[in-house]
């Protein structure tokens, strides 16, 4: 028997009906190559291989590697022992499909993480907190809206599908859990000449959320760049939308402005 690992993040999914609905969700097809984050104990491994011939996961924990290796034979499933923030998912040369119901401890980086790889990803459905994909979702002027919010929405339209309550995982978890899609753009509708300046500007408007933007990017812009901007140095990060972000980072770029 597994004893589930908080620092893992392991509440494994035991709930017939949402196994179905997450499957469901993500209508696995014959040729797709899918990827599943945390397999663990095969809740969503074992449906979405009674659909497709191929499924490839990658999985930290020792002992449910060993177990994964034991349930499946290696021509079905491919297994991707270590870290999933530190993995390389262009090693996989194909367009992928990645899916899982993601250990909540990493789950925003985890997110960032594989942001980098939107070029060659078909579809993500994930099962995090509700909490996180109200903020994945959120719009912006709300409370939810944040850096999360802007990075996300600048590569992917993101869907909330349905709410999983507590019970429906062993352990429990203390919150209610949420299943999304994330579809890539393509084309992008606003494109950042450079993302890493994006990304900066994006993270440096957010460090401090109660102050204006005059403030929190008063190196990257004074308040003649702002009115050439056409945007209110009085305004918080929280008041931009993702095309104002992408405006200042290529206002930046191509000012060449210390960033
Ligand atoms: N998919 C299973 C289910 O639905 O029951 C398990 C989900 S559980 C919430 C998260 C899974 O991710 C666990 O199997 C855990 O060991 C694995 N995990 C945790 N951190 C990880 C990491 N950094 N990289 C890869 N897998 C990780």
């Amino acid at each position: 028997m597994h004893i589930a690992r908080k620092r893992f993040g392991q509440n494994f999914l035991r709930d017939a009906h949402f196994v179905r609905a997450c499957i469901d969700a993500i209508r696995p097809q014959a040729g797709d190559t899918l990827v599943e984050i945390g397999p663990g104990l095969g809740a969503l491994t074992r449906p979405l291989l009674a659909q497709v011939p191929h499924l490839h996961v990658v999985e930290i924990d020792r002992d449910l590697i060993a177990w994964l290796h034991t349930e499946f034979p290696p021509e079905r499933l491919t297994i991707h022992a270590g870290d999933a923030l530190k993995f390389d998912f262009s090693r996989i040369d194909a367009t992928l499909r990645i899916a899982g119901n993601l250990p909540y401890n990493i789950s925003t980086p985890l997110l960032f993480h594989l942001a980098e790889f939107a070029g060659q990803i078909r579809d993500m459905h994930f099962m995090l907190q509700k909490e996180v994909v109200q903020r994945m979702v959120a719009a912006p002027s709300t409370s939810a809206y944040g850096r999360l919010s802007v990075m996300l929405q600048y590569r992917f339209q993101i869907l909330h599908l349905f709410d999983v309550p507590p019970q429906a995982f062993h352990p429990a978890p203390k919150i209610t859990s949420s299943f999304v899609r994330l579809l890539p753009l393509h084309p992008l509708p606003y494109i950042a000449q450079d993302p890493a300046i994006f990304a900066k500007i994006v993270a440096a408007a957010f460090s401090t959320r109660r102050k204006t933007l005059r403030n929190t990017l008063k190196t990257q812009l004074s308040d003649q760049d702002f009115a050439a901007l056409g945007i209110d140095a009085g305004l918080r990060a929280e008041n931009l939308g993702v095309a104002d972000f992408v405006r200042i980072a290529n206002y930046v770029q191509a000012a060449h402005v210390p960033h």
